[in-house]
């Protein structure tokens, strides 16, 4: 990206910002990543940005947390530290280890990923199939790599057991993807799995009557947003601010800023809307928000 170019998306991002503060936004931020490493694309964030965003946090005297206030508020009302910003990680790539467990240690930071229990250890082979090609496939966490990093105080939530679109399934196929992703996940970390995250987002009302009856306490559908007090838990929104093409430690503060603003969501349509008329990077025009993650297949 040229300097003036990177200068002027500073500049909107500046100015979603300050519309945020004006406008005010209730709620916690959660913010979802998936890939923590140095490619400028889709889904990744270069190791040292992401570094930087935690260090604005704590700047800003944010708590860093894993959605474990969040599971306390659900079943019992406990109020959530009110500067808390909840981190999760979807699909449980290996460098969320090697880059982002480490910087997030240093911080004495936790956070919650979301893992595909079937493909622990193996690779993401659905980023292929599904992304027709547009994202390389990626080494996942070993068993060995998420028993060391929950001694550690990461929370391993459950994620499906292969990333189907749960809502394409026959029922029983369905009722078995859930259930045991919980149940891989319970058996190897010793810990409960509390709150279902939707491969895809894909969720309909089957899905979540399915989520109910295995037990969990809140699900994580696609919708963009902060969550508030009040909200439905089986609808939790996060924001995914990986899908940002960030380069540049300003835009990575800035990211996290409208994530926390609550002007995020806003932000990336407008971006697809410049993108479509061809004054913005043509893969912004690819991000999908919430109306076809089916026909795209992104790896939420
Ligand atoms: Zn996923």
């Amino acid at each position: 990206m040229s300097e003036a170019k990177r200068r002027g998306k500073v500049a909107v991002m500046r100015l979603f910002s300050i519309l945020g503060r004006f406008a005010g936004s209730a709620g916690y931020a959660i913010l979802l990543y998936h890939s923590i490493d140095p490619e400028e694309k889709l889904y990744s964030t270069d190791p040292a940005l992401f570094r930087a965003q935690m260090a604005f946090l704590k700047g800003q005297g944010y708590v860093v947390s894993s959605l474990r206030p969040l599971y306390r508020h659900i079943q019992s009302g406990t109020p959530i530290p009110e500067k808390t910003v909840f981190l999760t990680f979807d699909d449980g790539l290996q460098n969320n280890y090697d880059q982002a467990y480490k910087i997030l240690s240093a911080f004495g930071y936790t956070a919650t990923v979301f893992l595909v229990t079937g493909k622990v250890g193996a690779s993401t082979d659905w980023y292929h199939r599904d992304s027709k090609g547009m994202l390389p496939n990626f080494r996942i966490l070993s068993w060995l790599e998420i028993e060391e990093m929950s001694a550690g105080g990461m929370d391993f939530q459950p994620h499906s057991h292969n990333h189907p679109f749960l809502t394409r399934l026959d029922p029983k196929t369905m009722r078995q993807e859930i259930l045991t992703s919980k149940k891989v996940l319970e058996d190897r970390i010793q810990q409960p799995a509390l709150v279902f995250c939707h491969p895809y987002g894909d969720a309909n009302n089957a899905t979540e009557s399915v989520v109910k009856e295995c037990g969990f306490i809140g699900s994580i559908a696609n919708e963009m947003g902060k969550f508030r007090v009040g909200d439905d838990p089986f609808k939790i929104k996060r924001m995914d601010c990986d899908k940002m093409l960030l380069t540049h430690p300003a835009e990575a503060v800035l990211a996290v800023d409208l994530c926390l603003q609550g002007t995020y969501p806003s932000f990336i349509r407008f971006k697809r809307g410049l993108a479509k008329l061809g004054l913005a990077d043509k893969r912004f025009e690819e991000i999908d928000i919430e109306e076809s993650m089916h026909e795209r297949g992104f790896p939420t």
